[in-house]
């Protein structure tokens, strides 16, 4: 059989795997709570509150929805036509048209175009969570957060260019095996790795101080079966008055992580009900179920690469003669980016189930629906959030329950529905 055939015939495996293994890990089962439920909780909510996260919300869908679109139209424009097969060529003409100057000054610039033209909608997000007193961040603090993400793309991106063009060169029949194998490693190493190395480059974490919260959450920890070793707190007030916990590292090196901001904003016993919400996460292994099947996901997608890269028109509209030459580049970001743009609403809809499953732990570990519910309605005060969004928003990219949805959760908790 031929490269191409092998190639037919993995993808459809690593389909059929990535079906089989949603459908056994995913808790698809886990609908919202009734919606009359939600809308009584939606009248329980203060109306200013309501109102204030819905002008918020209103302020911000401009800017991301201009960016959204103005990503995609920049990367169908450098990838469906010459523009960016050129471009990665200028970039690496300073070193004689060098494949390895090529792929990664030119992958690099390419890259560097998107992040600057959707700039201008960053900033403008930024100025939106100024004027609602969310950012706690001046212009030169946000301006430093943006260089380090771009440093720290930069360096990913760099090596996993250079790893990609190498072994295109080396296998050049074969590079698509290769490279399913190397993305499926790269996602394993950026969900495991990555927090370790890069949460520092944002955040100082200090361990909590001793007394009752910390004993408590150790404890809840340990009753949960999820033992964790430290229990820390990160400066997130530095930039943010967002509240969040969460908990990273596997095994022996778990440890809690508390917003400094949750800390200041909240109960005791509502950041144990956030707490045991994380916990519900590390319990049911959703970072690894989330590994799994983005590994697969990403290994699927080079081949399905690989395979959409050697239609000619395609091709010809790129100006390349192959999908492995680094003038290629861009091409694969266009193809990248819709097929990203295409997996948004699913990808939502499994998260939206993950955290209603996360929920749910955290109302039988801690047995306390009220506070659970009055973490609820902090949470959306403080975050701002849209307690209702609009149904196509929700659709479109919601990580979460809406915070009507999860307060109706607490209800049908105490009735006994669930
Ligand atoms: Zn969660």
């Amino acid at each position: 059989m031929s490269p191409r055939g092998w190639a037919v015939l993995t993808l459809a495996g690593l389909v059929v795997t990535l079906v089989v293994a949603s459908a056994l890990l995913i808790p698809w089962h886990r609908p919202p709570a009734p919606r009359a439920d939600q809308l009584a909780a939606l009248r329980d909510l203060p109306v200013d509150q309501v109102a204030r996260g819905r002008a918020f919300h209103a302020a911000l869908r401009p800017a991301g929805y201009t960016a959204l679109v103005v990503g995609l139209l920049v990367a169908l424009a450098l990838g469906l036509t010459p523009l960016g097969s050129r471009l990665v060529e200028l970039v690496g003409r300073p070193l004689g048209g060098h494949w390895a100057a090529q792929a990664v000054l030119g992958g690099l610039a390419v890259m560097l175009v998107a992040d600057l033209l959707t700039l201008p909608f960053a900033a403008w997000r930024h100025t939106v969570l100024t004027r609602y007193g969310l950012s706690t961040q001046g212009w030169g603090g946000w301006a430093v957060d943006l260089l380090k993400s771009y440093a720290v793309s930069a360096v990913i991106g760099a090596l996993a260019l250079l790893g990609f063009y190498t072994v295109v060169r080396l296998a050049p029949r074969w590079w698509w095996a290769f490279g399913a194998a190397g993305a499926a490693g790269l996602v394993v190493l950026l969900s495991f790795v990555l927090p370790v190395l890069v949460e520092p480059v944002f955040n100082r974490f200090t361990p909590m101080e001793q007394g009752p919260l910390r004993t408590e959450l150790i404890s809840l920890a340990a009753r949960d079966g999820v033992p964790v070793r430290d229990v820390l707190v990160a400066d997130a007030s530095r930039r943010t008055r967002a509240v969040n916990a969460y908990v990273s590292g596997l095994g022996p090196t778990r440890r809690v992580v508390v917003y400094d901001t949750l800390l200041h904003e909240a109960t005791p016993a509502e950041v144990t009900s956030v707490v045991a919400h994380e916990l519900g996460h590390a319990k049911d292994r959703d970072v690894w179920v989330g590994t799994l099947t983005g590994a697969l996901g990403a290994a699927a997608a080079v081949i399905a690469l690989y395979l959409i890269g050697s239609w000619t028109p395609l091709l010809r509209l790129a100006g390349v003669d192959s999908v492995a030459e680094p003038r290629a580049f861009p091409l694969l970001i266009a193809l990248i980016t819709v097929v990203g743009l295409a997996a948004t609403p699913v990808q939502a809809l499994v998260s939206r189930r993950v955290e209603a499953r996360a929920d749910a732990h955290a109302l039988a570990l801690t047995g306390d629906p009220e506070t659970f519910e009055a973490m609820q309605r902090r949470l959306a005060g403080v975050n701002l959030a849209d307690p209702d969004p609009p149904r196509w928003e929700r659709l479109w990219s919601a990580s979460h329950p809406s915070t009507v949805e999860r307060m109706a959760a607490a209800r049908a908790y105490v009735r006994g529905d669930r």
